[in-house]
């Protein structure tokens, strides 16, 4: 399953792997860190074995605590460096540098590494998703739907869905085959 990052949610993803299901996606970005020049997530580096973090200065952050937050179950770390760190102006604005895992953060690290190692998949959903849209709009002249409230306008683009989808099967595979596959 490829998705873009709009669709990144780590209960779904856990929920896909429970039931067999590969995916791969970008991660969001939420974070304003980066942006206002503070070190990003990526830039602190996971320990398993010693379930701590290793951050830019070279200290680890030690687990701290463990709490549930909107039903996630979190891991808190922090350093003791800190207070004393020569690069806490590039790190955090208070008194130490949080990080908090997920319990299931290791798979979201799988994913990751998943789409590092075939970044031409996040190209290809382009190709094959976006494409079948942008025909729609297309036909739609690139105006409004024609009918109002909810109900109707579902209709509405359930039959541009139809007719692409018939359209499509038709150029790939022919008429006839299309007629005897209904008819099966
Ligand atoms: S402020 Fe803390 S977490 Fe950030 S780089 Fe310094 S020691 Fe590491």
């Amino acid at each position: 399953m490829v998705a873009d990052r709009g669709y990144y949610k780590g209960e779904e993803i856990l929920a896909c792997e429970e039931s067999g299901i590969t995916t791969v996606l970008p991660k969001p970005k939420t974070s304003n860190n980066p942006a206002n020049g503070l070190f990003g997530r990526g830039d602190f580096r996971f320990i398993p074995q010693d379930n701590e973090y290793v951050c830019p200065a070279g200290e680890r952050l030690i687990w701290r605590f463990r709490n549930i937050e909107k039903g996630k179950t979190l891991d808190c770390y922090w350093s003791s460096a800190c207070q004393s760190c020569a690069i806490k102006s590039q790190c955090t604005t208070g008194q130490h540098r949080r990080i908090r895992r997920w319990e299931h953060e290791s798979l979201l690290e799988k994913v990751q590494r998943r789409l590092d190692h075939c970044p031409e998949s996040m190209r290809l959903r382009r190709q094959t998703v976006e494409h079948p849209f942008g025909t729609l709009k297309a036909w739609m002249e690139y105006t409004h739907f024609l009918t109002k409230t909810l109900q109707n306008v579902r209709t509405e683009m359930s039959l541009h869905v139809l007719a692409y989808n018939l359209k499509r099967v038709m150029s790939l595979l022919g008429v006839t085959a299309l007629l005897e596959a209904i008819a099966a």
